[in-house]
């Protein structure tokens, strides 16, 4: 069987299925090949507000208004009550210590929330990717793409005439012609396989290993440490992170009472556990949580709805992440680590910028041109290099909270300028800034800074500093941030407690050049209450 196409896209996870069919609505003739069947488990699954400003803007542009509506929390549960989903506050962090319960010091507990919407209707999700990429790939297919799962893809061969894929379907072999080829597939690594592309992993500092599952019947915060202050939000309808000497733990509630859970854990705190090799995974999180009490009531009594699985290194980084017929997805590109949920927004950042760059070649040679791939291609390297500081030195300050809790707000700083100025802005051109500070000179130095700054105090070896070093650090933190501080962040006096609180955003307008008439003008936009897409805008 021998077919042919424009744009061939690998993966449908919801970045390849979102791309097609933006394509399609463009007027491209898109097939999506998949190597599993939907639906699937998929890992990954937390937004942020970055995340669902993307969505809301692919939404308005290309008239995808179910992206609109998974875009905000209220509105999932009014349109898509059966896509399964978790409500994500903010994110919530805990350090814990081996052998010792979580301390309930009231205000000074090792506890830091920030709240990233004020309320539910308009917050985050997590998504439960089996459903929501399912749904993608529907919708896809809907738009007019030719969806073929169950694919065996042996060979890509990329010439100055196109694009030629070989494989086979459920035995019968077939090739398929495109102009085009976009590699959606992720750690998969579809291209990198066929072009031998270099592997750039050394340009990553982080490594962590990964043991994981989905679990029923985890406590929540209130029943395991009873008598927290109350913060800005339920600590458990956040990201949840748990600090460990190890490394740490990612815990994400959906609605339907399922957790997803994960301990990211560095080398040395991998070799410290002394395993047995090869690494037994459910013997490896029984071992985690027989160290930290907390966790251990909190997950002992859960019941795991899928196999316990174990990854030794989930980094992967290449060297190039376009040709002059291909081009790489974010998770082919590179992956650093789920601290701080940056994977789904930086992968709908880039649909949004491919999807820009055919869109400017629709009428004409139908490819995008080389600058714009360009383009993409030196963002993505600068802003995973951008990820992997953020997440660098979030590992080495993990060796005491006072550091961790300070160095965070860098990253919350960054977000919520750039989340603000995107609700103010509101341009499909957004798309072409950069992910996590990158091309604003305020933000962009900051994580370089930290990194530095961090490894004087921590030798690159978890010393946690004298107090004095840790507050000097957390000065510099407070100063260095202001530029960008729309959040009210690094303040002694919130006790690590951030709500979403406009009035500081409103004393703040001038940050954004504006004045505070003109910045009270835009606060329902401001509020996360965007308007629906009434208009195809093409
Ligand atoms: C432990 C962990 C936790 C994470 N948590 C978060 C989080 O909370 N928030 C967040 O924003 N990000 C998170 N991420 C990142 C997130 O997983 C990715 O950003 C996201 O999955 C990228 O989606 P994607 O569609 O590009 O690729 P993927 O989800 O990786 O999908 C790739 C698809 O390609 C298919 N495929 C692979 N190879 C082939 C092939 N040869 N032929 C055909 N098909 C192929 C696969 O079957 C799959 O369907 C996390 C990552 C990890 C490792």
């Amino acid at each position: 069987m021998i077919g042919r196409c424009e744009v061939a896209i690998v993966g449908s996870g919801f970045a390849g299925s979102l791309m097609a069919r933006v394509l399609a609505v463009l007027g491209y003739d898109v097939v999506l090949l998949e190597r599993g069947k939907h639906p699937r488990f998929a890992i990954g699954e937390s937004t942020t507000p970055l995340a669902n400003l993307s969505l809301e803007r692919l939404a308005r542009r290309y008239g995808l208004d179910d992206c609109y509506q998974l875009a905000a929390h209220g509105r999932w549960l009014e349109h898509f009550p059966e896509l399964r989903r978790g409500l994500k506050r903010g994110f919530t962090f805990y350090r814990h210590h081996p052998g010792e319960a979580f301390a309930n010091h009231g205000l000074d507990s090792e506890r830091l929330l920030v709240a990233a919407s004020p309320h539910a209707a308009v917050s985050d999700s997590h998504w439960m990717r089996a459903d929501v990429d399912d749904h993608f790939v529907g919708r896809a297919i809907d738009a007019g793409v030719d969806y073929r799962d169950l694919v065996e893809l042996t060979k890509a061969e990329i010439g100055l005439g196109g694009v030629r894929l070989t494989g086979a379907r459920e035995g019968a072999a077939f090739e398929l012609r495109a102009n085009f080829l976009i590699d959606a597939s992720g750690p998969g690594g579809f291209l990198a396989r066929q072009l031998a592309i270099a592997s750039g992993l050394e340009r990553t500092a982080t490594r962590s290993a990964l043991v994981f599952s989905h679990f029923d019947g985890v406590r929540l915060t209130a029943e395991v440490v009873p008598g927290l202050p109350e913060g800005p939000y339920p600590d458990d309808w956040a990201a949840v992170h748990h600090i460990i000497d190890e490394g740490w733990m990612y815990s994400l509630r959906f609605d339907d009472g399922v957790t997803s859970a994960g301990f990211a854990l560095t080398p040395s705190g991998l070799a410290d556990l002394k395993m047995a090799q090869p690494v037994d995974a459910p013997a490896l999180w029984r071992a985690l949580l027989a160290r930290y009490p907390s966790l251990e009531r909190a997950f002992g009594d859960a019941k795991r709805v899928m196999p316990i699985g174990f990854v030794p290194r989930i980094q992967h980084r290449l060297t190039q992440a376009v040709g002059d017929r291909w081009a790489l997805l974010p998770h082919a590109y590179a992956f650093v680590d789920p601290l701080f949920s940056t994977g789904i927004a930086w992968g709908l950042r880039a649909v949004e910028r491919l999807a820009l760059a055919f869109e400017s070649a629709a009428g004409g040679r139908r490819l995008p041109d080389r600058g714009q791939l360009a383009r993409y291609e030196t963002l993505l390297a600068v802003e995973a290099d951008q990820i992997d500081r953020l997440v660098a030195a979030s590992y080495d300050a993990m060796a005491h909270f006072d550091l961790f809790a300070a160095h965070a707000m860098i990253y919350f700083a960054i977000v919520s300028y750039a989340e603000a100025h995107q609700r103010l802005v509101a341009s499909d051109s957004l798309a072409w800034s950069g992910f996590l500070g990158v091309g604003d000179t305020q933000a962009e130095p900051l994580l370089r800074e930290s990194c530095a700054r961090l490894c004087d105090i921590t030798k690159g070896t978890r010393l946690t500093g004298s107090a004095e070093d840790r507050r000097r650090y957390a000065n510099w933190v407070r100063e260095a941030i202001a530029p960008r501080n729309v959040a009210g962040l690094a303040d002694p006096l919130r006790h690590n407690l951030y709500p979403v609180d406009l009035d500081v955003l409103v004393d703040r307008h001038a940050l954004f050049g504006m004045s505070r008439d003109q910045l009270v003008a835009a606060l329902p936009a401001l509020r996360g209450v965007t308007p629906a897409p009434t208009v195809q805008v093409l």
